[in-house]
């Protein structure tokens, strides 16, 4: 029953394969998609709109040097691993996994069989107990792939190849493989980084973006496929200049941007015009180079991206929140977490305010300064007394602030 090489079987014989080993069986539609439960006793998550969870996922970008590790935790502890960094010292997700009690992982995703993706992996599998492994199930014949492989199979991991329209409920959050689709690009710069494995996932009215080392063949084949609007954005091939185009990015349009990234890596990654783009495009960046490991929270109507070091949690409202949507955990830390999941003027720091769209370091600071002066803000349109904000200000301003 297990598979010496799986990527060398046909996709259907893989899913038949994993229907007879996890909880749910596959239902299908064109005969290569299928939904699973990732890890067993996952709540059924409802269909269509915004989805009901409870409580926070956890999303960390490690801070793994030049390479990606990504653990997403839900509050009920289930996990996903994507990628696992080179293994090298100082960059193995190793020590993080531990350091958080991480024994066992419900999904693992290698994005594509590059050394400072699946590096570390072979460590992660030879020391966790993984319930299912996925990749972009391309051929690849180097070492570190083919011994990473032996190892998936040696501990009886249930491997499947990921493809365009498979879903993972993931304690009433989803995870979507959104690329690679049935055909594998071809031809490209890096066809390894351009079928890397791209999933969204989705936690109540929150989207995040995970792209591996995506390019501008996976971007323009993902926009052209209907990619819409999502929160937070795990970019691309750690911010290099082959990913992030402007129509990805007018696609997505970002509010929270997370680089993974070495400090003074032989790349010059993250490139500074993919930096310029992405905060063009309205997004918040941080990086794991110069600010440790990014901490995204989220309950569903509200994200939180907070670094290790260098700089302040930054907090927007999801998109996909319903007007009426409340947070549903009691929350602490005043501005930075408040219970309606909006940024209070009343109570908020400049930093804070200077992240908002539209802002910028001068008017946050006047903002500060009119609130000292005049009091609380009794309401968002009273923002309109301060110098440099109009009703443009106030129109991007909409459901991210409150003033109470
Ligand atoms: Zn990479």
């Amino acid at each position: 029953m297990r598979l010496l090489h799986p990527f060398a079987l046909p996709l259907a014989a893989l899913i038949s394969f994993v229907a007879c080993e996890l909880p749910t069986a596959p239902s299908s539609k064109n005969g290569g998609e299928a939904t699973v439960n990732a890890g067993g006793n996952a709540a059924t998550a409802t269909q269509g709109g915004e989805r009901r969870v409870s409580g926070q996922l956890t999303v960390e970008v490690l801070d793994v040097g030049q390479g990606d590790a990504i653990l997403i935790t839900t509050p009920k502890g289930k996990r996903a691993l994507i990628d696992g960094s080179t293994g090298n010292s100082g960059e193995s997700p190793m020590p993080y996994l531990q350091s958080r009690g991480v024994t066992s992982l419900d999904l693992v995703i290698a994005t594509h069989p590059h050394a400072d993706h699946i590096g570390g992996l072979d460590e992660v599998v030879k020391t966790l107990t993984v319930k299912l492994f996925t990749d972009s199930g391309l051929p690849h014949t180097t070492k570190s792939y083919e011994s990473l492989m032996a190892l998936v199979e040696s501990r009886n991991v249930t491997y499947r190849a990921a493809s365009r329209g498979q879903s993972f409920s993931f304690d009433g959050g989803k995870i979507e493989v959104l690329h690679p689709g049935p055909t594998p690009l071809t031809g490209t710069r890096s066809d390894l980084n351009s079928n890397s494995v791209v999933t969204r996932v989705s936690w109540g009215g929150a989207c995040m973006l995970f792209t591996g080392d995506a390019e501008e063949p996976t971007e323009a084949a993902l926009v052209a496929g209907g990619l819409g609007q999502c929160d937070a954005l795990k970019v691309a091939h750690h911010g290099s200049a082959h990913s992030s185009t402007p129509a990805f990015l007018a696609a997505v349009q970002p509010q929270l941007a997370m680089i993974s990234v070495g400090e003074g890596n032989d790349y010059g990654h993250p490139d500074a015009d993919t930096v310029t783009r992405l905060q063009k495009a309205g997004a918040k960046v941080m990086r794991t180079d110069t600010q440790g490991t990014l901490t995204l929270t989220t309950d569903g109507v509200s994200l939180t991206l907070t670094p290790e070091r260098g700089g302040s949690p930054v907090t927007v409202r999801a998109r996909g929140a319903g007007a009426g949507a409340t947070t549903n955990t009691p929350t602490s830390g005043g501005a930075t977490t408040p219970s309606s999941g909006l940024l209070n003027l009343n109570t908020a720091s400049a930093e804070q305010l200077a992240a908002l769209p539209g802002l910028g370091e001068k008017t946050a600071a006047a903002v500060v300064a009119y609130r000292a002066a005049h009091g609380k803000f009794k309401s968002v349109a009273d923002l309109d007394r301060v110098e440099g904000i109009g009703p443009a200000t106030l129109a991007k301003l909409e459901g991210l602030v409150e003033a109470r």
